[in-house]
């Protein structure tokens, strides 16, 4: 069975957005995933179809209420359906190569998409919503942190990349940065290719990547050469 991936979102319009072009949009066109997004305001309260009402307590901005998010999940999963339901949100489990991998070992997932201050907290504890941030910004809605955890999975789903070593050796995989890359021209503006990448001596070729790549992660990201993966 395919990968496959239902989103909750006030604005269904946005899907597939770009996750239908190049390789995502050619994955989806070749049934290696599925997509489905449904309008959680189908299920919003009245003639106008509210879905949202005033924070508890008092406060700027607006919260969607747990009814309407609750029933718009129950109808489109079922209560055994083996997929995770993540809510995007900021003060969620960070979003990671480690994560997008387990995510894209298992059978799909189930995304709902915030908007305004958030959600009411009990749909999350009732529905057992898993919060994932995708960095340490605030967003205005939900839908294009999902969009990126949706990229970071398909593109790692067997048979969506062409080679599947362009998947291993990249950033993050290893706790390191990638290391530079070239292609023709051999000269641009005065500058060359690293003499090394075009001596054909292959061992000599990894070193200098693996060289680069913890110097770029020194310079760069230094908190990864001691960080656990996750
Ligand atoms: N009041 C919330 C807070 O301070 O944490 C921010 C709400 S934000 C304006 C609206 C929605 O955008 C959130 O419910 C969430 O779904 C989404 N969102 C915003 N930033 C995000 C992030 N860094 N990662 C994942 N989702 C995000």
């Amino acid at each position: 069975m395919s990968f496959s991936a239902t989103i909750l979102t006030l604005y269904p319009e946005m899907f597939p957005g770009p996750l239908g072009v190049s390789l995502s949009g050619d994955a989806l066109a070749r049934g290696l995933w599925s997509l489905e997004a449904r309008n959680i305001r189908d299920h919003g309260l009245g003639r106008h179809r509210a879905v949202d009402d005033t924070p508890a307590g008092g406060g700027p901005g607006m919260v969607i209420r747990c009814d309407v998010l609750g029933a718009a999940i129950d109808a489109a999963v079922a209560q055994n359906d083996p997929r995770p339901r993540l809510l995007m949100s900021p003060r969620g489990r960070p979003l990671t190569q480690a994560y997008a991998r387990e995510l894209a070992a298992g059978p799909g997932v189930v995304i709902v998409c915030g908007r305004f201050e958030g959600v009411d907290e009990r749909v999350i504890e009732a529905r057992g919503l898993q919060e994932v941030s995708i960095g340490d910004y605030v967003l205005s809605g939900g839908e294009m942190a999902a969009m990126i955890v949706l990229d970071a999975c398909v593109r790692l789903l067997p048979g969506v990349m062409g080679k599947e070593a362009s998947g291993t050796e990249e950033s993050f995989e290893t706790n390191r940065l990638e290391y530079p890359h070239y292609t023709r021209p051999r000269e641009w503006e005065g500058r060359s290719i690293p003499d090394v990448l075009l001596s054909g001596n292959h061992a000599a070729i990894e070193r200098w990547r693996r060289e680069e790549s913890e110097r770029i992660t020194r310079e760069r990201r230094p908190d990864l050469l001691t960080s656990e993966r996750g």
